[in-house]
């Protein structure tokens, strides 16, 4: 196992389940175990790519009467009633988390915390026969986490490795640098961001220059969305879709040119991004979704981005944003024709959805009946075919007309819940805000909360990767044929 860079995500529920246990208000340390899905990176893809991801699933607190010791400075506790609990990360392949509070705020592993991992992760993968990473981190008063990777050392010890950042995604987004939690440092703004960082504050702007963002979707939403994202500096733009620029493309899609027809979108708008030159590391990746290594990519990112129409598609990006715990913002834009040169209707709605609440199947955004005919359409395109005509399905909606004034006012309604995500600068919390639509045609704006968890994906959280992908076969058919 390499030692790639790190990373470690919560969603928010998690984040303040844990927060409640480790500081329970008398000033005293209290300890947790975690399992914790993983995604882990290939060394050839890069040095974004190769990185590991941590995902919280399920929180063991250690009870408080059951430590030997809790003082301000220190929790010691038997790892045997705990026994189990390695035992079901082994047999589930995931790893093994401990996080223990600095109610002090000491923004470092003291050396009874290395005294204390050096003893507990050698006997945690000698009982789980799982070399790592696992980890280890630390929670301070303000929320702010730091952790670090433990890996087997090849000497019966144990190796540790800082993890590099640690995501939350609750009603905010909180990303944790190591070296801005541990050092102060928040890194230096470049000239072109200044304007930004003026509104937003040097943190916001620092994090999203280190912030990568899969965007799923390069036509009319998604040309705008990576156009701001590349304008406000964030570190990686990870975009997907499988098709060439067509000339009745050009109305929409920013940065195409007559020139770029019969070119795939993604390439002609990672070069728009590449000519910017503004530090935005691109990684165009010209396929469908639906497929196991672009799943596997786009898992990587911190931020997923949602810019298509397709029901099955939107439906598995909020899977992927579940099994990997990352924020999912998805873009909908609804134009109704009147079928006589005019229009019903101009809508759009965008969804902020985090890992464990609701989902877009949940709050109605499509209905379980358009999602089966949808998969049914991709996976067996005459049964569809035949079973439309007996009408035993619904037909799929075919793209609707669109018009780059409205896919960029959506886009950017979508951009700015990012930054307010980010940089919280609502008036009231951001929990009010999960679903916000705008009709132009009825000049309404209309905020939901985020209501019940989406229960079937809840169970889902932070499971990481799995044999077959996401659980769903045909992915076990598609990482197949590439291995073959
Ligand atoms: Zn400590």
């Amino acid at each position: 196992m390499s030692t790639s860079s790190v990373s470690l995500r919560f969603s928010g529920r998690q984040h303040s389940a844990l927060y409640d246990h480790l500081f329970p208000g008398d000033g005293n340390e209290a300890v947790a175990l975690v399992l914790c899905g993983r995604r882990i990176g290939d060394a050839d893809e890069g040095p974004w790519g190769s990185r590991h991801v941590l995902t919280a699933r399920d929180i063991i607190p250690v009870p408080y009467d059951l430590c030997h010791e809790r003082t301000p400075v220190l929790v010691s506790w038997p790892v045997e009633p705990f026994l189990d609990v390695f035992d079901r990360a082994e047999r589930r392949g995931l790893a093994v988390l401990k996080v223990h509070s600095h109610p002090g705020g000491y923004r470092a592993f003291s050396e009874t915390d290395d005294a204390s991992d050096a003893d507990l992760f050698p006997s945690v993968m000698g009982r789980t026969d799982d070399p790592g990473p696992h980890a280890s981190a630390v929670m301070l008063p303000g929320g702010e986490v730091f952790a670090r990777a433990a890996y087997d050392d090849g000497e019966g010890g144990a190796r540790f490795v800082p993890v590099e950042s640690v995501l939350v995604a609750g009603d905010d987004l909180w990303v944790f640098h190591r070296d801005a939690v541990c050092d102060g440092a928040l890194g230096r703004v470049a000239g072109f961001a200044e304007r930004t960082a003026q509104a937003f504050g040097v943190g916001t702007t620092a994090a999203l220059s280190r912030l990568s963002v899969a965007v799923v979707g390069a036509s009319g939403t998604g040309s705008p969305v990576v156009e701001m994202l590349a304008r406000l500096g964030v570190g990686e733009i990870i975009l997907v879709d499988p098709d060439l620029v067509e000339e009745r493309n050009l109305n929409r899609i920013l940065n195409a040119t007559r020139a770029d027809i019969g070119r795939p979108k993604v390439e002609v708008l990672a070069d728009a991004v590449r000519r910017m030159d503004l530090g935005t590391r691109v990684v165009p990746i010209q396929s469908s979704l639906f497929d196991a290594d672009v799943v596997r990519r786009v898992a990587l990112a911190d931020v997923l981005f949602g810019c298509v129409d397709s029901v099955d598609g939107r439906d598995l990006m909020n899977r992927i944003a579940t099994h990997y715990a990352l924020p999912y913002l998805d873009v909908g834009v609804r134009l109704d024709a009147d079928g006589q040169g005019g229009v019903d209707g101009v809508h759009g709605t965008v969804h902020y959805l985090q890992p464990g609440g609701s989902s877009l199947l949940s709050r109605g955004a499509y209905s379980a009946t358009a999602l089966q005919a949808a998969h049914l359409r991709r996976a067996d395109p005459e049964l569809y075919e035949s079973q439309l005509e007996e009408k035993y399905v619904i037909g799929v909606q075919e793209g609707s007309p669109a018009v780059v004034s409205v896919n960029t006012f959506y886009a950017s309604l979508a951009v700015n819940e990012l930054l307010a995500r980010l940089h919280p600068f609502r008036d009231d919390d951001n929990r009010k805000f999960a679903r916000n639509g705008i009709s132009l045609s009825q000049s309404r704006f209309l905020s939901d909360a985020d209501g019940e968890p989406d229960v079937a994906l809840a169970k889902l959280v932070g499971r990481g990767d799995t044999s077959p992908l996401l659980g769903m076969p045909e992915f076990s058919a598609t990482a197949t044929r590439r291995a073959a």
